[in-house]
């Protein structure tokens, strides 16, 4: 399998793409890891395992709110491995919060475009490329967030956009069906990577508290369920979110 992966930022830890990328070379995938940063691309490439036989990794810059810049990357992928990926993990995402009355509307815009808008192009360049090609099948995974379910103090803009993902991705799972791609969301609670770096210590603790299981979420407990969603142990379900918070916020 080609997967086309967005890595997160290896500068502060671990992120939830990279944890993708290194379980899916571990299973053996060649893995396109893309990333709007080249360095963190590249340091996430350098960090993937390829021990088996025919196993090729690549790095390359996108940006996912544009279209031209995702286009670019699904033909170089194309060019390079001679077919699109069969699996997509979309984990890029920005935060700008601030709280309602104060947000501006680029903030608004900004995380709009990277964390919706994015999810769509992604989506869609590459479901078109499978569709193009007549592949028999695809796994499209976004990565959503609880929040979007349930909202969240200083994230009018971030929980719109995740919200969004989910209508995305069912409606995605609806259309592609019949071309035998199934997309579907996973939603993170609260784990530790550069982006969860930023929330200050006293909001960490008070959201732990909440946590059924204790703790905070490690990203390679989030990389586990994209394993299941890409593979056929999953070969039934479309259109679905699966919670990987540890039971924060269970109904
Ligand atoms: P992260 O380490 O900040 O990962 C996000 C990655 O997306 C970064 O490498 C970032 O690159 C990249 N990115 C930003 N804008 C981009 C763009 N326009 N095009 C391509 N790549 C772009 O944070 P993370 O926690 O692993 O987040 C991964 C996903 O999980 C996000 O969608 C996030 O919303 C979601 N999530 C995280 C949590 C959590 O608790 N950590 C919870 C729920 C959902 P730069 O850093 O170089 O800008």
């Amino acid at each position: 399998i080609v997967s086309l992966l967005f890595t997160s930022h290896p500068g502060g830890g671990s992120g939830i793409g990279r944890a993708v990328c290194q379980r899916f070379a571990s299973e053996g995938a060649s893995v396109v890891v893309a990333d709007i940063s080249e360095d963190s691309a590249n340091e996430t490439l350098g960090s993937l395992s390829h021990d088996l036989k025919g196993q090729a990794h690549m790095a390359a810059v996108v940006d996912v709110s544009s279209k031209q810049s995702l286009d670019k990357l699904v033909t170089s992928i194309q060019a390079h491995y001679f077919q699109p990926p069969s699996v997509c993990v979309n984990a890029a995402g920005i935060t700008q919060d601030d709280f309602l009355l104060r947000m501006e509307e680029e903030q608004f815009d900004r995380v709009i475009q990277v964390n919706l808008k994015g999810s769509f192009l992604v989506t869609q360049a590459v479901a078109q490329a499978l569709v193009a090609c007549g592949a028999p099948k695809g796994s499209i995974i976004t990565v959503g967030s609880i929040v979007g379910k349930v909202g969240n103090i200083g994230q009018a803009n971030y929980a719109s956009s995740k919200a969004g993902v989910e209508g995305l991705t069912r409606t995605a799972a609806k259309e592609l069906s019949r071309f035998g791609i199934r997309c579907n969301c996973v939603l993170p609670g609260f784990i530790l990577t550069p982006m969860t770096d930023k929330v200050p210590e006293k909001v960490i603790t008070k959201m732990t508290s909440l946590v059924p299981m204790g703790r905070m979420g490690e990203p390679a407990e989030v990389a586990d369920v994209c394993a299941f969603l890409a593979s056929d142990d999953s070969r039934y379900v479309t259109g679905i979110s699966i919670e990987v918070t540890g039971g924060l916020f269970i109904g």
